[in-house]
């Protein structure tokens, strides 16, 4: 899976600064968060918000069958609790960082929270709204536009979800699950 480009040169923003590199820390976090999830039955996705000095202010899973809500996605969820941490709606200066290319309703969540960067894992070709099917956050239409940085550990947030819905797909089908980890298969939607 290519990585995307470079954030755009020349940007003012204090948080261009942080190097690819100072990713994957938040991404293995979000990625705990993941694995707590799909072992609850949700599809293994995390999401951490970190604020301007990079300091975690919130995480989640996606909670979708634990919560029965359909907006229940790991995105929206460490929104709101970001929000409500900070006690302001708006997280000018924070950076979502989430294991999979966020779905319509997440990019334009973080659009509407005016979150400064979007830090993702795996693509998501049948779902994603942040170059896949829809490119939200680089709309020009929309009053804000946060910056984008892809594929970072990619391949890891792609495995669990494989091993979490080939896992599934033994149990639907009667066959006991012999290797979680086998990565045969196309990648999921949400
Ligand atoms: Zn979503």
């Amino acid at each position: 899976m290519p990585l995307p480009a470079d954030p755009p040169a020349g940007t003012t923003s204090p948080i261009a600064t942080i190097m690819l590199t100072d990713w994957v820390a938040p991404m293995r976090r979000a990625l705990e968060f993941a694995r707590t999830a799909g072992s609850a039955g949700d599809v293994p996705v995390g999401a951490v918000v970190l604020g301007p000095d990079g300091a975690v202010i919130s995480a989640a899973g996606n909670a979708r069958e634990a919560d029965g809500d359909p907006t229940a996605h790991a995105e929206i969820l460490a929104i709101r609790q970001a929000s409500a941490t900070i006690g302001n709606w708006r997280l000018h200066g924070c950076t979502l960082v989430v294991t999979l290319e966020p779905c319509a309703m997440c990019a334009g969540a973080l659009v509407l929270a005016r979150v400064d960067r979007l830090v993702f894992g795996a693509l998501d070709p049948k779902a994603g709204a942040v170059g896949s099917l829809y490119d939200i956050p680089a709309d020009p239409r929309l009053n804000h536009r946060p910056q984008v940085q892809g594929g970072v550990l990619a391949e890891e947030c792609s495995a669990l979800l494989r091993a979490f819905f080939a896992a599934r797909r033994r149990r639907r089908s009667g066959v006991v699950p012999v290797d979680a980890s086998d990565s045969s298969e196309e990648p999921p939607v949400r």
